[in-house]
């Protein structure tokens, strides 16, 4: 069995930024990173923000695949983990089996599929990976209507990419108005009249999808079936624990980390989509790569501390740019004031050059700004972060 000074279970960004946290402290033990994807670590927020047509995981490879040469990581690509042993210290995978001195788990996560009736009918997709992107670009050929279940940023991103080549879109969300654990329904609805040329259907309970190989229609409760060839199940992720649980790693709602992204079995580190901090696991990229840093730092001998990171959160649209940041007004018992401005502003920079329409939404606590919400015109994003945060 091949030994390792350092074990790296994942390829996302979070494996890529614990590698190169070792790389900084330890710049001779070669460095093993292991996995599943055949392609080595790339942007994924960019699955949804490239047209269709235009997209090549390539372009979006956060590094070169000579950089892991370079630097002394053997990448094995393609390959699953299957196990860790903590008591011989070893991980065993499809394609043989490695012993560490420390491993970082940074396995990420798999989209949540309630269990819908016509759930594995062809045509129905979620996306992680651009194996599933390329799976969608061959569907959305094929079909006239797509219709998107789950209304968050990812759906709603989605939506506009699927529109973008043609198809007719209806969005569909369970909740009372979309992103209801981001806005608050006026903010929400401000946000749903924006998105030109797309149906949104809100308090919708789906109950399945109908058709024989591909789907002809999403069925809901009480209303007409919505028509759809190409379906997008965008309902959440869940954190990749089980391999760690079967090690006797604890778990919360994803693996238990200390601030250092330690876990309660020495030797493993966590961090990312798949470790969870205070309670909170986000599942955003900064926070991956934050987390990434502190592992990868403190399993070659530091002592780096995480604090908890940037919770912005970004959705770029064709016709209007959506920005959040920090406390959104939404923790029970906290007593918020709140200013709210609409208006239309006069063409300067902003972040999408068209709409000037300003809409947006600050919260307060005890006169200091803890959150913000801005659609339209985001020439003061950089202001509010400071605000914020003082930074
Ligand atoms: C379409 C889309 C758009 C997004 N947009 C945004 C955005 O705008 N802003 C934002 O902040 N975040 C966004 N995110 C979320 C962001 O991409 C994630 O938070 C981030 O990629 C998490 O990185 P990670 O390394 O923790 O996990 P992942 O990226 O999930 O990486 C985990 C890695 O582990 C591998 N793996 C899992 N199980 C095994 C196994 N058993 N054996 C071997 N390998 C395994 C996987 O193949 C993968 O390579 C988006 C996500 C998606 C899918």
């Amino acid at each position: 069995m091949k030994y390792y000074k350092y074990v790296v279970l994942g390829g996302g960004i979070a494996a890529l930024s614990a590698v190169k946290a070792i790389r900084e402290r330890d710049r001779t033990s070669v460095i093993l990173m292991i996995s599943s994807e055949a392609v080595p670590c790339y942007s994924r927020p960019m699955l949804t923000k490239i047209p269709l047509p235009h997209y090549d995981v390539r372009n979006t490879f956060i590094e070169p695949v000579s950089w892991y040469e370079n630097n002394g990581i053997d990448l094995l690509l393609s390959t699953d983990v299957i196990s860790l042993d903590t008591s011989s210290e070893s991980v065993v995978t499809d394609n043989g089996s490695f012993h560490y001195e420390k491993c970082i788990y940074a396995l990420g996560a798999y989209n949540f599929i309630p269990p819908f009736k016509g759930k594995d009918l062809r045509n129905v997709f979620s996306l992680r990976t651009d194996r599933d992107l390329m799976a969608i670009r061959r569907g959305a050929l094929k079909a006239e209507h797509a219709a998107i279940i789950g209304g968050g940023v990812i759906g709603l991103e989605a939506a506009f990419m699927l529109k973008d080549e043609g198809l007719d879109v209806t969005v569909i969300e369970t909740a009372p108005f979309l992103m209801p654990r981001l806005l608050d329904e006026e903010s929400s609805r401000y946000l749903q009249n924006r998105l030109n040329g797309i149906n949104v259907i809100t308090g919708a309970k789906v109950l399945g999808f109908s058709g024989s190989e591909v789907p002809r229609s999403v069925e809901l409760e009480g209303a007409d079936p919505v028509p759809a060839q190409l379906i997008l199940i965008s309902c959440g992720v869940r954190a990749n624990t089980s391999i760690a649980a079967n090690a006797g790693v604890s778990i919360g709602r994803a693996i238990i980390v200390d601030d250092h992204m330690r876990t309660n079995i020495p030797g493993i580190l966590a961090c990312g989509d798949c470790a969870e901090f205070n309670g909170m696991n986000t599942a955003l990229w900064t926070q991956a790569v934050a987390e990434g840093q502190v592992a990868g730092a403190n399993a070659a001998g530091g002592d780096e501390v995480y604090r908890g990171s940037d919770m912005a959160l970004m959705l770029e649209a064709p016709s209007f740019s959506l920005y959040s940041d920090g406390d959104m007004g939404k923790k029970p018992g906290v007593s918020y004031t709140q200013t709210c401005t609409y208006g239309k502003l006069e063409p300067r920079f902003s972040i999408n050059r068209k709409p000037e329409d300003l809409y947006e939404r600050d919260f307060f606590i005890d006169g200091k700004m803890v959150g913000t919400f801005m659609l339209g015109n985001l020439r003061d994003m950089k202001k509010r972060k400071k605000e914020i945060f003082g930074q």
